[in-house]
């Protein structure tokens, strides 16, 4: 099946007289009809429902269509972005290991890795998304355990290339995780990449209509985890009578240790309701996103063409450093661009506060029209080199544009500029 169709139709499928739209089972619990049964359950919790911190009905919907969507064997929704990316870590690093990451991630991914992770006792070596092959092999260390990049970087705009970096973390063994939160499965599939893992922030164009904030990792089954870095994948769990993950789920070990395991123990698991709202974005996010990547060009020639604009970021714009990355990887840039205006920060604040369609909000990839300033806001507490080197300057604009008629949007940056 073609996105178009997926989105509307995989993960849930009715039987005879069953409702047509993905129920909402508000429920914790589930019932059992003996004491032998329900303790069954506990030897093979993937085959029945035990309880909804890390299972239940309508969101294992979702779960099921996003796998889909990116073409994986498992996925796990959580509680927001943050949590996803946090146990897409954790599920395979352990305090005393270190990861390696591009620096061009979103700020609340940056945040936790120089900062929250060093309390863990896990370091993050950073190299720039442009460094050469032997630059981001000098970034690993015996203990390194993944790679981490994001495919189209909030705030920067950068274009994650994750061939080159898959190469690199495949030669050393280690599994490679994609954020794919602002291409979305529809403008680009990483795992036909060589990336093993993926996390979204649901929150952002995948629910797009800005009510429900939520997370998902996704996994493609393909990394091996038998090289004897991964002994918590491969060695029995002991805090799960003894299980071994790769023995027992092959390839969707990964994804099912993570709820088994982490989601059991950190308990981040989205609402059902959650899981509902999210699916009536996901419904129609290939119609949306076609029309996000028209609107998202029209902006950033606008803004181009303005003698008042000083740089636009936009990889689907002739000219911008990463079009030809772009083009590699992507359907389409989205609508998110990123500007700066020759009267730097002074002129982006009025800029900002004389806009009267767009609204400003810490908000990204929504239905309407939102703009905001990284770096009194999203990037607040970094030190001026980390967001430097995360690609925030601090006169950048990051306009997110919406799906009203684009004459309006155009309209409203006119008289904002003028
Ligand atoms: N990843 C990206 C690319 C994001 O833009 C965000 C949030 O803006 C996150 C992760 C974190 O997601 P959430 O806000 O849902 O926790």
């Amino acid at each position: 099946m073609k996105n178009e169709t997926k989105c509307l139709h995989s993960g849930y499928t009715p039987g005879n007289t069953e409702p047509r739209v993905v129920p909402i089972v508000q429920s914790t619990t589930y019932v059992y009809d003996s004491t032998e049964e329900i303790g069954s359950v506990f030897d093979e919790p993937t085959k029945s429902l035990i309880y909804s911190r890390f299972a239940n009905p309508t969101v294992m919907a979702v779960e099921a269509k996003i796998a889909d969507l990116e073409g994986g064997v498992g996925a796990m929704c959580t509680s927001s972005g943050q949590a996803a990316t946090l146990l897409a870590i954790l599920n395979i690093c352990n305090a005393g290991d270190s990861i390696v990451s591009v620096s061009q991630i979103y700020g609340g991914s940056l945040n936790l890795f120089s900062f929250t992770f060093k309390r863990f006792g896990i370091e993050c070596i950073f190299v720039d998304t442009d460094a050469s092959e032997d630059d981001i092999r000098a970034a690993f260390k015996p203990n390194t355990r993944l790679v981490f990049g994001e495919m189209l970087a909030n705030p920067a705009l950068t274009v994650f290339d994750v061939e080159k970096f898959a190469k690199i973390a495949h030669e050393k063994n280690v599994p490679l995780i994609v954020d794919n939160t602002f291409p979305t499965p529809i403008l680009c599939k990483p795992f036909d990449f060589g990336a093993d893992i993926i996390v979204h922030s649901t929150s952002k164009y995948m629910d797009g209509h800005a009510l429900q904030v939520g997370g998902v990792i996704v996994d493609s089954g393909n990394f091996d985890w038998t090289s004897g870095n991964f002994p918590e994948i491969t060695e029995p769990d002991l805090s799960y009578h003894g299980i071994r993950y790769h023995e027992v789920y092959g390839k969707a070990a990964y994804i099912i240790k993570a709820r088994m395991q982490l989601m059991r123990d950190f308990g981040v698991y989205p609402s059902a309701h959650s899981a509902f709202l999210l699916n009536l974005g996901l419904e129609t996010l290939a119609l949306r996103m076609d029309r996000y990547c028209e609107h998202g060009l029209k902006v950033a020639e606008f803004l181009q063409s303005s003698d008042k604009v000083a740089k636009v970021n936009y990889p689907g714009l002739k000219g911008d450093r990463y079009y030809e990355l772009g083009k590699k990887y992507l359907k389409g840039a989205g609508g998110v661009i990123t500007f700066a205006l020759k009267g730097g920060k002074e002129a982006a604040v009025k800029f900002m506060d004389s806009l009267k369609l767009a609204s400003n909000a810490i908000h990204v990839a929504d239905i309407r029209t939102c703009v905001l300033h990284p770096a009194t806001t999203t990037h607040r507490q970094l030190s001026e080199e980390k967001m430097l080197a995360a690609g925030v300057d601090p006169g950048m604009i990051r306009f997110s544009v919406g799906l009203e008629h684009i004459d309006d949007i155009l309209a409203d940056i006119e008289q904002a500029l003028k």
